[in-house]
């Protein structure tokens, strides 16, 4: 869709998430958020084709997801001293799947949604630093 903000990311027409994409096979991309949208750590799962929800994807798509998924989860783990990761899928921003992965540290003082209510940012260059080193644990 040429007016969708994720599928002009993908097609190279929108600025570059920190560091470049992380992860990309058949179905998903994945990338670190801009750095002030979000706590380090903070990670934007795609899908590669335009559709809205879970009630758009194929079989394929839906069970590639879990494993995909698995991958991040695991990979924030050994890089960031996340406790939690959450997981938030809204689409109200831009109508084309993502979710956005966002780890909670054991020192973070709010737990739940009112962490996630906080008006939270990283450095530029950690997430960039970060974004490498999530790359080397997902392949
Ligand atoms: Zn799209």
């Amino acid at each position: 869709m040429e007016n969708c903000f994720i599928c002009r990311k993908h097609n190279g027409l929108e600025a570059a998430p920190p560091g470049g994409y992380i992860y990309e096979d058949k179905h998903w991309m994945v990338c670190h958020a801009p750095a002030k949208l979000g706590p380090l750590g903070t990670l934007f799962i795609e899908s590669k084709r335009h559709f809205l929800d879970y009630a758009g994807m194929t079989d394929e798509e839906s069970v590639s997801l879990g494993n995909v998924m698995k991958k991040i989860y695991a990979a924030l783990r050994l890089h960031t001293n996340a406790e939690r990761i959450y997981q938030v899928t809204l689409m109200d921003g831009v109508p084309h799947f993502h979710s956005w992965l966002v780890p909670r540290r054991k020192d973070d003082a709010e737990r739940g949604m009112k962490f996630l209510a906080r008006d939270d940012s990283c450095n530029e260059e950690d997430a960039i630093e970060l974004a490498n080193k999530l790359r080397e644990a997902m392949k």
